[in-house]
C-alpha cells in the first residue's frame, strides 16, 4: 500500500483517559549523560521509587534494545541517529499508554535529543542530564571500558575520542560527584511532584 494511502486511526480511549486511570500523567524520562554518569543507577532506582508510589513505568535500557528491536544497527553515525529515532518512537508508544517511561542512553548529541524531544507533546519530555564529571566516571570505569578506550581498543568512545554535547537547558540536572542515589532519586521525584506528572501527596 502506498503510505500516503495509511491514515492515522483514531481510536476511543485516548491517551488522557489511559493516564487519568493510572493517575498520573505520561511522560519520558530521558537520562543522558557520559558511560557510568550513573544513568542507568538512577533510572533503575527511580523507578522502583515510583512503583512503590503506585505508578506505571516501564524502563528502556540501552543494551537490551540494541539485543532485539534495534539489533539490525551498527554503530555508523546514521545507525546511531537511527537508534535514537526508533527508541524515541518506542517511548513515545509507552506514553502514549499512559507509562511514565524512563530511558538510559548516552544519547551524546543534542540533535538526537532534540528530534525525540520534537516526537512528543511539550510537557511530556523530561531531560536528565548526569552531570557527572568524566574524571569520576573514569574512576569508577564499572565495565573497564575507559581503560579500553584509553588504550585505544575502543574507537569512537564519548569522552575520549567522541564528543559529548551537554544539555543546555536540562530539564533535571543530577552531579552524582556530590549527590548520593538517595539524593538524586528525590530530586527526580521532586521535579514530577512539582510539574504535576505525579500527585504531590507522599
Ligand atoms: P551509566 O548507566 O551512566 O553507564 P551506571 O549506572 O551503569 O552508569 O554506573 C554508575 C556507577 O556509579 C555505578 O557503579 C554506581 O553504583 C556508581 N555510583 C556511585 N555514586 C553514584 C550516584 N550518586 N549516582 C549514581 N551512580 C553512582
Amino acid at each position: 500500500m502506498e503510505r500516503e494511502n495509511v491514515v492515522w486511526h483514531m481510536h476511543k480511549v485516548s491517551k488522557a483517559d489511559r493516564s487519568q486511570q493510572k493517575k498520573q500523567r505520561s511522560a519520558i524520562l530521558w537520562f543522558t549523560g557520559l558511560s557510568a554518569s550513573g544513568k542507568s543507577t538512577i533510572a533503575g532506582a527511580v523507578e522502583q521509587a515510583l512503583f512503590e508510589l503506585g505508578h506505571h513505568t516501564y524502563l528502556l535500557d540501552g543494551d537490551n534494545v540494541r539485543h532485539g528491536l534495534n539489533k539490525d544497527l551498527g554503530f555508523s553515525d546514521d545507525d546511531r541517529i537511527e537508534n535514537i529515532r526508533r527508541i524515541g518512537e518506542m517511548a513515545k508508544l509507552f506514553a502514549d499508554a499512559g507509562l511514565i517511561v524512563l530511558t538510559a542512553f548516552i544519547s551524546p548529541f543534542r540533535s538526537d535529543r532534540r528530534l525525540v524531544r520534537d516526537l512528543v507533546e511539550a510537557d511530556e519530555f523530561v531531560e536528565v542530564y548526569m552531570d557527572t564529571p568524566l574524571s569520576v566516571c573514569e574512576q569508577r570505569d564499572p565495565k573497564g571500558l575507559y581503560q579500553k578506550a584509553r588504550r585505544g581498543e575502543i574507537k569512537n568512545f564519548t569522552g575520549i575520542d567522541s564528543e559529548y554535547e551537554a544539555p543546555e537547558a536540562a530539564e533535571v540536572t543530577l552531579n552524582t560527584a556530590e549527590c548520593d542515589i538517595a539524593e538524586c532519586v528525590a530530586q527526580v521525584i521532586e521535579y514530577l511532584r512539582t510539574n504535576n506528572i505525579i500527585h504531590s501527596k507522599a
